[in-house]
């Protein structure tokens, strides 16, 4: 579904990514892993087309993203749904109204179809009650649920998650990774995570990439990354942060 094939991406003269490859197949769960700044969250940028590469191809199911029309750009998009360390909520629109608001406009689903779906996801992250709220009578955990809700409402394909728990309070991070590990459970969504916590890691994933100085040098299942990986940076930095 997700194709990288020898992306190079240099900020000035610091070479983010260097010929990148990796892939993605429709409906696994797959983990980025590796030091802070290595390049992980460009991957995810690139792939919203927030950014583009210097070198190589992207494909999102079978489109390629660089270059592409407008046109096609705004239908990959769509495929696309994406989750921020920072929730990004429209603070002035009630939850309900942050969950319809893109469907309505974007998908052009009617006001009452949306709502009713609204409804289901906020029922599913746990957030029924609070449909009227605005983001600031929330928590962070309840933010970051409302946003997973806004993603999944416009059905896409491949869910991008980066680092959802970091900016939140230690005893909340349960709660969202819960969320999240019963969405993995319960849909063929596919999704690609950048995470610090190793065991959301371990838990959700099919298969884990690490990531060091813009290559991935290693990728397994989690049993084999966190209990057998071969290669030395990999074992390092894992027990540095385990
Ligand atoms: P972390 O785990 O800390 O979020 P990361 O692996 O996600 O790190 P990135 O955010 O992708 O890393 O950043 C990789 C490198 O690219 C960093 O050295 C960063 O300073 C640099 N970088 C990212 N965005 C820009 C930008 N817009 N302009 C210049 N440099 C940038």
């Amino acid at each position: 579904l997700i194709r990288l094939e020898q992306v190079t991406k240099r900020f000035g003269d610091n070479t983010v990514l260097d010929h990148l490859d990796f892939s993605v197949d429709a409906g696994r769960h797959v983990t980025l892993i590796g030091p802070s700044g290595s390049g992980k969250t460009t991957i995810l940028r690139l792939l919203m087309t927030l950014a583009k590469p210097d070198e190589g191809t992207i494909t999102v199911d079978g489109e390629q993203l660089f270059p592409a029309s407008e046109k096609q750009i705004r239908e990959v998009r769509k495929k696309i749904g994406m989750v921020f360390q920072q929730f990004n909520l429209f603070p002035n629109m009630s939850v309900l109204r942050n969950v319809t608001e893109a469907p309505v406009t974007v998908l052009g689903l009617s006001k009452d179809e949306a709502e009713a779906r609204a409804r289901e996801l906020l029922d599913l992250v746990g957030l029924a009650d609070k449909c009227d709220a605005k983001p600031s009578q929330l928590s962070g955990g309840q933010q970051q649920r409302v946003a997973i809700a806004r993603a999944l409402a416009m059905r896409p394909q491949v869910l991008l998650l980066d680092e959802v728990t970091s900016a939140l309070d230690p005893e909340l991070v349960a709660g969202v990774l819960d969320v999240l590990r019963d969405i993995a459970r319960s849909t063929d969504i596919t999704m690609l995570c950048v995470t610090h916590e190793m065991n959301f890691a371990r838990d959700i994933s099919d298969q884990v990439l690490m990531f060091d100085s813009g290559r991935v040098i290693e990728s397994g299942p989690p049993e084999k990354i966190f209990g057998d990986a071969d290669h030395e940076r990999t074992r390092e930095f894992l027990s540095a942060v385990l």
